[in-house]
């Protein structure tokens, strides 16, 4: 288990910024109607953040901190290491040779290093 202060969460913000969900921080759509503003995209995200911090009360952590596996922490960085990897190659690639075809295979390459970090937020950062 690894203690882990998330790195420039977006929570709260000014009155223009979207709401986000409070787990994923994908932006949530404005409610219609009234009732309380949403907090969750999602039912699973509304539950993985109830588990966190059920966790972190145990443990007597601060608001703000969550504690996530070693295991999850590592794929997440293996995939933002694969991510920056792929920057760097694009961006020499595009210095040396910027035809459009160039830019195309660019933009798979990009692509193809992002996806799997998308694919990370449907299943929504957990800690399993
Ligand atoms: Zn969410």
């Amino acid at each position: 288990m690894t203690q882990l202060r998330p790195v420039g969460a977006r929570r709260g913000g000014g009155p223009r910024e979207p709401r986000r969900c409070r787990w994923c921080q994908r932006p949530l759509g404005a409610r219609d109607g009234p009732g309380r503003p949403r907090e969750y995209c999602r039912q699973s995200c509304r539950q993985r953040d109830y588990e966190a911090r059920h966790r972190a009360a145990e443990r007597g952590l601060d608001e703000g901190e969550i504690i996530v596996t070693r295991a999850r922490l590592d794929g997440l960085q293996d995939r933002l290491w694969v991510l920056a990897c792929a920057i760097e190659d694009v961006e020499g690639d595009l210095a040396r040779s910027a035809e459009l075809d160039d830019y195309r295979q660019a933009l798979g390459w990009l692509l193809d290093a992002a996806r799997p970090l998308v694919a990370e937020l449907e299943v929504g950062p957990g800690t399993t």
